[in-house]
């Protein structure tokens, strides 16, 4: 059963091509509604965002808690903190570039229950499952990263953008709809064996995450998760992640 609360941003009601009332099928959506313009690195999404609901539980190790991951996925599987962060998040048209829903998580940090809430979702997910590693994604990965990696006991990785890191890198290209990026990550930051959690802000076509992943793999980290406050699951980006498991607590499908 869907269990999904549709939690509709107020500030998008101007929109004229949103004011129909949206189903929760990808498939049903019109293209118009759809709007995926894409532009450097940005992508549009449909205003109406809705929590994920039910979340899937994590697979437990030794040591961990899976009744920590039920008690979430509970019952009727809608956190009532998810509609407060939902709306917390405001919606910029045309920013960077006309035709991009700039999805701003900085009205977020503004609410600090909403914020806090945030948080401690990632942390009741993660606390007990021997994470060592928290990477988190420049820019905004820097945001949720730390205070997750301190509340589970693990340490924070910083994912930079090119030529940020002064010391010895290991680097990741991604290609982007034109042109490549890269990111990078200090030699030494992890070992191999560790277990780490990948962080970001937005899952749009998953290339930035997939770097993430490809870096810390190769250096021979096993990635558990990674975890983005929303999704555009119209972007299919969970299927550019593979095998590779990914929780959100806002997605647009
Ligand atoms: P992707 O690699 O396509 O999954 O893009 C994800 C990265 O781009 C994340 O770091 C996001 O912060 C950023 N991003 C992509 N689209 C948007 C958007 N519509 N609003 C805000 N950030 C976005």
């Amino acid at each position: 059963m869907q269990q999904s609360l549709f939690l509709f941003h107020s500030h998008i009601s101007y929109l004229p091509l949103f004011t129909a009332p949206f189903s929760v099928s990808i498939a049903a959506r019109s293209p118009a509604q759809l709007r995926t313009l894409r532009l450097q690195n940005y992508r549009s999404v449909l205003p109406c965002l809705h929590s994920s609901g039910n979340f899937p539980p994590l697979d437990p190790v030794v040591g961990g808690d899976a009744a920590e991951d039920r008690q979430m996925a509970a019952e009727d599987g809608q956190d009532p903190r998810l509609a407060r962060i939902s709306s917390a998040i405001r919606v910029i048209p045309d920013f960077p570039k006309p035709g991009i829903l700039f999805q701003d998580i900085t009205t977020l940090l503004l609410d600090v229950k909403a914020f806090r809430d945030t948080i401690d979702l990632f942390v009741e997910r993660y606390k007990g499952k021997d994470i060592s590693v928290v990477a988190g994604i420049e820019a905004r990965g820097f945001i949720f990263g730390p205070p997750i990696a301190l509340a589970i006991g693990a340490k924070f990785v910083p994912m930079r953008k090119p030529n940020k890191l002064p010391g010895k890198v290991i680097s990741e290209e991604y290609s982007l709809e034109y042109g490549t990026d890269k990111i990078e990550m200090h030699v030494g930051a992890v070992e191999p064996g560790e277990r780490a959690l990948v962080i970001d802000d937005l899952i749009a076509t998953g290339g930035t995450l997939c770097a993430a992943i490809k870096l810390l793999e190769r250096v021979g980290v096993d990635v558990v998760e990674c975890a983005c406050l929303m999704e555009l699951a119209e972007l299919k980006g969970r299927e550019r992640l593979g095998d590779k498991p990914l929780f959100v607590l806002i997605s647009s499908a």
